[in-house]
């Protein structure tokens, strides 16, 4: 079977097309015959040797597809399944993993970071990642979900405790998370403004719901004015240095800065008192738990979510897909079409 390997940490000149043996599921296994897989920064970021995985490696925390073999004592899967995987991996057996509390659990990994991932034709995983996919999706969509929608939910949801009404703010739409987080905030009933420097990312951003798109500088005062004076309950920021400053100048009092990545860099400067005459909070996030993803899945059907999609490229194009991605001009999730 083929699969798109990293064999340096040159960016996507590391990456190439390579042979490899088709893997069978052990027991509790089912091994997916991948459809199309999405791409995520976590990607880039380990093309770059953050982290360096040991090589030749293959990528991808984003998968759909049909499983063809089922490993013994499988019990709910079978042959035919569709699915979409969760991509977290865990070691199944310790209290956090029983509670379904994954993201907490010692052996805490991302697949594609942690151990091979999605970039290739078929991948064994275990029985309880595979999830029945949602059905009014294609193939690319469902495979554009699992990371960034999976990660969105838990962060507005179960971290920032965001109920219908409450006003979101999203700085710079256009990456996975961020388009996650717009689609489910709207789903949800929140009031949602984004942020970017394109003007015609913010025209798409209102295009998809969003009741309010400003330009990336000074956007606190923007979001203040729409909010008669008080500021929002909630910024996503997934940026980091760049633009922390002004997110926390676009809170209202009592208001949470929900980050789960640092796109601009790893350190950030803050004004404390500006934090605590202001009552505000930090919360930060990584991934999910499978209950969540669950929970997500049956946000998509329920509200009919469509993921957005930027580009889609065929295996083999897989380093033009990163380049995209690093170039940071994408609008939506860049899917591979691993059948072609
Ligand atoms: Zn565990």
């Amino acid at each position: 079977m083929r699969a798109l390997e990293l064999v340096g940490f040159d960016g996507p000149a590391s990456l190439r097309i390579a042979d490899r043996p088709e893997p069978l599921p052990g027991p509790g296994q089912v091994r997916v015959r991948l459809r199309a897989s999405a791409l995520n920064h976590l990607d880039v970021f380990v093309t770059r040797g953050l982290p360096k995985r040991p090589l030749p490696a293959i990528l991808g925390a984003d998968g759909a597809g049909v499983i063809d073999a089922v490993g013994p004592a499988v019990q709910r899967r079978r042959s035919g399944d569709e699915v979409v995987i969760y991509p977290v991996v865990s070691c199944g057996a310790c209290e956090w993993c029983a509670r379904r509390e994954e993201v907490h659990c010692e052996k805490f990994g991302i697949l594609g970071e942690h151990l091979d991932g999605t970039f290739q034709e078929s991948l064994v995983v275990a029985e309880r990642a595979a999830f029945t996919r949602p059905q009014q999706l294609d193939w690319h969509g469902a495979a554009a979900l699992p990371l960034s929608f999976l990660t969105a939910w838990r962060l507005l949801f179960t971290r920032g405790r965001l109920e219908s009404g409450d006003t979101l703010v999203i700085v710079g739409i256009g990456g996975g998370v961020a388009l996650a987080a717009l689609l489910l905030g709207k789903a949800h009933g929140l009031r949602v403004f984004a942020t970017s420097r394109d003007p015609a990312k913010l025209e798409r951003a209102k295009a998809l719901g969003a009741d309010g798109a400003y330009p990336s500088d000074g956007f606190a005062k923007s979001v203040r004015d729409a909010t008669g004076g008080a500021g929002a309950r909630a910024v996503v920021d997934t940026i980091g240095p760049s633009t922390f400053d002004e997110s926390f100048r676009a809170l209202a009092r009592e208001g949470v800065l929900l980050t789960v990545g640092s796109t601009s860099g790893p350190k950030v400067e803050l004004t404390l008192p500006r934090l605590f005459f202001r009552h505000l909070s930090l919360v930060t996030s990584t991934m999910g738990t499978s209950r969540e993803f669950e929970a997500m899945l049956a946000d998509v059907d329920r509200y009919h979510i469509r993921p957005v999609v930027d580009a889609t490229y065929p295996l083999v194009k897989g380093p033009d897909a990163f380049a995209r991605l690093e170039g940071g001009e994408q609008f939506g999730k860049i899917v591979l079409d691993i059948a072609s």
